[in-house]
């Protein structure tokens, strides 16, 4: 197989004019922009004779339109501020004492919780941060509302989300979506009003805070190109085609990227041994990555059967981001990984770190082997933006068309289209399954050093050990014959990664921060003489279930590789 370069008179400006098109377009789900985007982006695909396939996906949308904040005994001061998707809709405003919550960054244990709770009921809540686990609990606790101060200088406003529901949601998901209104402000206007706070010492100072947002199901389009290979095995990727604002660098330049990959691999499709499949996601930013979860849940077996990885582009192409970071699984060979941005840039990866929940990583149930996704960030870090290459314009109104870098982009295609023509190449995957099996070993060592005695992961770490030998073995055989061997170690990590990545079924989703390593025994943090007695005897059972939970994945793992072995070499008599 022929690699052929990739055409940059050709490409580089097809990227560009999409990126131009798009700067014109408020792309947030459900809307008339996006659609347009999608009609756009079929078109164009379709001028180089790539039929896309649309799907209609119904969504839960939760639109910010605003949010305010006053002070009544300071009826001069006025803020600027903007609510979050998922926050209580409370136009008529809710009135009450402020109070600084001071260690909203801060673990509380359990059993300091109940004076924790009881300084913010019936408060309007200033806090550090603003993510959806607070939120949850501040809900629970009956705060009135939350007031987010943004932790870096910028004066530009960020959207942001505040549901705790991965995706689509289910019935018994109702009542995770918050009751109270949250709204954030940038630093230096946080500032002002906790130095307000602060004068008004032992006194109550009151604050009215309001939001105004539109929920509801609307059905968004899910475009979806397939480049047929000579089997039927194919790789997924996907990047999300809503934005907030223009939301040039998040994420019309992953669309762009994602383009001229279908456009440059069009070109080869007769020859490649797997296929291409490239989706452009609705709902990543106001229904929290539902188009994602949606295509999960509708295309489960064929995903099961036949993909063997997921590329997720989120905001490549980024004005100043020089460095190349790479969010990996743990079950992708590194020399891989690396190799493509060597290629590119002379250096590998700054860091090859394991995947978070801030993308459309809807897919560790559906079976596949490998997922990852490019990230890039600046020499210099000093916004606290996890997105658009770190810049300080995320997710504002100012991600315009001047965020972007056309060289930095095509630089991150070059790596794409380095990592896509081996996957789709190359009959061996890039897995590196005794290296992901340490590193999981690793983790739970870890993890057991932070939980209560009580909670015994040995059992765990035991059966992780155990196969071993097994694994090694039919790794050197998979070297050796790949198409003979594959099947088995595909299997063998995509039930790693349930164990790793999740602590459902293959069916639901983990809330939406219910991240780290084994994030069903992340929660076991408190220990017993920090617990009350209630909540010792819930984590207990969580532990029960989650260590046999992850005891009968391994188990399953470990029928796969004896099972194969046994096949190969049957014991003699
Ligand atoms: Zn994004």
């Amino acid at each position: 197989m022929q690699h052929s370069e990739l055409n940059e008179q050709q490409l580089l400006p097809l990227m560009d004019e999409l990126l131009r098109r798009f700067a014109g377009l408020h792309r947030l789900s459900g809307s008339a922009d996006a659609e347009t985007a999608v009609e756009y982006l079929v078109d164009r695909l379709q001028q180089r004779g790539l039929q896309a396939r649309v799907d209609q996906c119904p969504l839960l949308l939760s639109n910010p339109l605003s949010g305010g904040l006053s002070l009544p005994d300071y009826p001069q001061w006025c803020a600027t501020a903007k609510t979050r998707s998922f926050s209580a809709h409370c136009p008529e405003g809710v009135e009450g004492a402020l109070f600084y919550d001071y260690r909203s960054m801060k673990r509380i244990p359990d059993n300091q919780l109940a004076q924790w709770s009881h300084q913010v009921i019936g408060k309007i809540v200033i806090a550090d941060q603003g993510l959806e686990d607070y939120v949850q609990r501040l809900d629970a606790a009956g705060a009135l509302a939350l007031i987010h101060i943004w932790g870096s200088a910028e004066s530009a406003l960020h959207e942001e989300t505040v549901g705790p529901v991965w995706g689509t949601p289910v019935p018994d998901d109702r009542k995770l979506y918050p009751s109270l209104p949250v709204i954030s402000l940038n630093q230096e206007q946080g500032r002002q009003l906790l130095a307000l706070y602060q004068q008004a010492s032992g006194r109550h100072l009151t604050a009215r805070v309001t939001t105004e947002l539109e929920r509801g199901v609307t059905t968004c389009s899910l475009p979806v190109v397939d480049i047929p290979g000579k089997t039927t095995e194919f790789v997924l990727l996907s990047s999300h085609y809503d934005s907030w604002h223009e939301g040039v660098t998040d994420n019309a330049t992953g669309n762009a990227l994602c383009l001229a990959m279908a456009v440059h691999f069009q070109q080869q499709a007769t020859s490649m041994k797997r296929g291409l499949r490239i989706a452009w996601w609705p709902g990543h930013s106001n229904a929290r990555y539902g188009g994602s979860t949606w295509y999960a849940d509708r295309y489960r077996r064929q995903l099961g059967t036949d993909c063997v990885a997921h590329i997720n582009v989120d905001s490549p192409g980024c004005r100043e981001a020089v460095k190349v970071v790479i969010n990996a699984s743990g079950a992708e060979d590194v020399a891989f990984l690396n190799r493509a941005v060597r290629q590119v840039t002379g250096q590998p990866a700054q860091r090859i770190a394991p995947l978070g929940k801030g993308g459309d990583q809807s897919f560790w149930g559906s079976g596949l082997p490998l997922h990852f996704a490019f990230r890039e960030e600046p020499a210099v870090k000093d916004a606290l933006s996890p997105g658009s290459g770190g810049g300080w314009w995320w997710h504002t109104e100012q991600d315009t068309y001047d965020k972007v870098d056309l060289a930095i982009l095509w630089r991150d295609c070059q790596i794409h289209e380095g990592w896509l023509f081996e996957l789709l190449n190359l009959t061996p995957l890039p897995m590196d399954p005794p290296r992901y099996r340490e590193q999981l070993y690793q983790e739970l060592l870890t993890l057991a050093d932070r939980l209560d005695p009580a909670f015994d992961l040995q059992p765990v770490l035991d059966a992780l050990a155990a196969q071993a030998a097994d694994l090694e073995h039919i790794t050197a055989l998979w070297q050796d014959d790949a198409q003979r061997w594959q099947a088995v170690l595909k299997e063998v990590l995509a039930l790693w990664h349930r164990l790793r990545y999740s602590s459902t079924d293959d069916f639901h989703y983990d809330r939406s921060y219910h991240g780290g390593a084994f994030p069903g025994m992340q929660i076991l943090l408190d220990r017993e003489s920090e617990a009350t007695p209630e909540t010792f005897l819930m984590m207990m059972t969580q532990f029960y279930r989650q260590r046999d939970r992850a005891l009968d994945l391994l188990m399953r793992s470990t029928k796969v590789l004896r099972q194969a072995l046994s096949a190969n070499y049957p014991s003699p008599g």
